[in-house]
């Protein structure tokens, strides 16, 4: 999960809705989730997720002897394929004074919370956390992912929270403000 984790272009998080990608996405949720075609059993070459029984699981969840199988297609998964073209479905904005001056306690329940929803589903990831300005600016391959952090925080910070969706859901924005 570490290596390229912002490749999004300055100001591309205003456009969200009418890139060509956030336009096919309104036929499936997910562009980058598997369709038809895709081999019984995969493994990603990036983070070694594998895709078994029509899901992705990380690899420490598999048991080991099912690794040694030799029929693994290499595939990458669309968690690492969202990261490499910096395509995210999700944007959680952090601001407030209160928010700075707890920036740390609240980025390590934003690692916790990643880590709990990984073990469930690999393909939830943050693909980046960046300043911009007077906010903390943090970047999910999933939709949801980016509300169960805006959602994490707000229950555990208090502080006003704004989660909203684009008309397809297949776009979150969650806004999380905590002056003091
Ligand atoms: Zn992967």
């Amino acid at each position: 999960m570490a290596g390229k984790r912002d490749t999004i272009a300055a100001g591309s998080v205003h456009k969200f809705g009418i890139s060509d990608k956030q336009g096919r996405a309104k036929r499936s949720d997910d562009p980058y989730l598997p369709g038809e075609g895709l081999h019984e059993k995969a493994i990603c070459p990036k983070c070694n997720s594998i895709y078994k029984n029509k899901r992705w699981y990380l690899a420490e969840e598999v048991p080991e002897n099912e690794k040694l199988d030799k029929d693994f297609a290499h595939v990458e998964c669309p968690a690492c394929k969202k990261i490499a073209e910096g395509y995210h479905q999700g944007v959680v904005t952090l601001k407030g004074q209160f928010f700075w001056e707890h920036e740390k306690e609240i980025l390590n329940l934003i690692h916790n919370e990643e880590r709990k929803t990984l073990a469930k589903n690999p393909l939830q990831r943050i693909m980046s956390i960046k300043r911009e300005e007077d906010a903390l600016v943090i970047k999910t391959t999933e939709q949801k992912l980016a509300e169960h952090l805006g959602r994490a925080i707000h229950k555990a910070q208090h502080g006003d929270l704004k989660v909203s969706w684009d008309d397809n859901h297949s776009f979150c924005r969650v806004n999380w403000e905590r002056r003091a």
